[in-house]
């Protein structure tokens, strides 16, 4: 195993308070006077023929400032930042000497306009606190400034960067997550099947309920809409109507995105490497009555998520899924789904008479008996294995190394394969 680390980036907006967005306006147009004040001392510098001053001692400059008795105004706004804003004005002059020096375009660093303020940026975990609970940022002179918290933060906390887009802030917060290679000889350990009633079923014998309020979102979203088209077109009341709606789709959106990233955080800690119906095929061969090979997968959309959400939902959870196992070294590997939910997994006998109902799998040659999505979610735990086989090669050790970066099958089928533990059927 060895161990490599990733940064993530994410960002959030602030809800800060009247007299917080006063405070923060003012610490941005104070980094903004420092870029110019700093960059004015320059040019004079450079006027007088004297060399470049390097960040060391543009950092003494802040400090002179900041006791200076006409500027000491710059000591009500937190240091940090300020410093941040002449090491990236170094930065820029530096690569303006790397390219006179290259002959290139040189790029000489302009001054900043009203509206071009730097953002308000926190180099280290020491000088902010995150409260990811209560939705809230702790800043320097700033106390607590509230947050939506529309997803969950992972890793080590390593700096945050406040910006102003239009009349909102923004906060963007670097972690930084230790990643563990797998080995190249580790399998799939889970196994996933999506479905309706469930959102999916796990091969550890896990049913994963649907998020109840999505669907409680879901019908207030068809009233919501409702009520737009109700409306007489252009009108003020549709107008009402239609922003009230759309701020509902991004609270579902927002939901859903928080809930699926607790799931997938805790899948991919896991497992590294997951085996997961290839969705694609899925949405594809879906129906609104359901295959024969997938009978009655979407009967019940009506009474719960419609399909268009529920797709959305399992695009997103691949997603994150796929991102968070690559960020852990590991892997999410494509089963094709066909014959996964109407195929034993004791004796591979498959047949559509094995599904008796949604979620009852019975098999009609060994009686096995089991809740259908785990037995889906066991086949393509076992596809997975022979995709996830597929892909390694041996290396000149006598070991095994990974091919492709990508596991997927053409058209796997989980087949009569030989039962894998040792459960007897009935
Ligand atoms: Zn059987």
């Amino acid at each position: 195993m060895s161990i490599d680390s990733a940064l993530r980036a994410y960002r959030f907006q602030l809800r800060p308070r009247p007299a917080q967005e006063r405070q923060l306006a003012r610490y941005a147009g104070m980094l903004r006077w420092l870029w110019n004040r700093a960059l004015a001392e320059q040019q004079a510098r450079r006027e007088r023929g004297e060399p470049y001053a390097n960040y060391v001692a543009m950092a003494k400059w802040l400090t002179a400032w900041r006791n200076a008795p006409e500027t000491q105004w710059l000591a009500d706004g937190p240091v940090h930042p300020q410093q941040q804003v002449l090491k990236r004005l170094d930065a820029t002059f530096q690569t303006f000497f790397a390219n006179m020096k290259a002959g290139k375009k040189p790029g000489y660093p302009r001054f900043k306009k009203r509206g071009e303020e730097p953002g308000i940026r926190f180099p280290d975990n020491k000088q902010f606190k995150l409260e990811a609970a209560n939705g809230r940022l702790q800043l320097p002179k700033l106390g607590w400034v509230r947050m939506r918290m529309s997803r969950t933060v992972e890793g080590d906390l390593r700096n945050a960067s406040i910006t102003r887009e239009g009349d909102r802030w923004y906060v963007a917060i670097q972690t930084l997550q230790p990643a563990v290679l797998p080995a190249a000889d580790v399998a799939p350990t889970l196994g996933i099947d999506v479905g309706v009633t469930n959102f999916a079923g796990l091969s550890d014998e896990r049913l994963i309920a649907s998020l109840a309020a999505l669907a409680a979102q879901q019908r207030r979203l068809a009233r919501y809409q409702r009520s737009v088209s109700r409306k007489q077109k252009a009108s003020c009341n549709r107008k009402k109507a239609i922003v009230k709606l759309r701020a509902l789709h991004r609270r579902i959106a927002q939901q859903r995105s928080d809930w699926l990233h607790k799931l997938t955080s805790g899948l991919a800690a896991e497992h590294p490497v997951i085996a997961i119906e290839d969705l694609r095929v899925v949405a594809m061969s879906a129906s609104a009555r359901g295959s024969a090979d997938r009978p009655g997968r979407n009967v019940r959309q009506k009474a719960g998520l419609n399909r268009s959400i529920l797709d959305a939902a399992w695009g997103e959870f691949r997603r994150q899924l796929e991102y968070k196992l690559a960020a852990v070294g590991g892997q999410l590997v494509d089963v094709n789904p066909a014959y996964t939910s109407r195929t034993c997994r004791i004796c591979g006998h498959e047949s559509a008479d094995n599904r008796k109902t949604q979620s009852v799998f019975a098999c009609v040659a060994c009686g096995h008996t089991e809740h259908a999505d785990i037995n889906a979610a066991r086949n393509i735990l076992a596809a997975g294995h022979a995709v996830w086989a597929s892909t390694l090669k041996p290396d000149a050790c006598g070991g095994v190394v990974r091919r492709a970066a990508s596991a997927r099958t053409k058209r796997a089928a989980p087949a009569k394969q030989e039962p894998s533990e040792g459960v007897t059927c009935a």
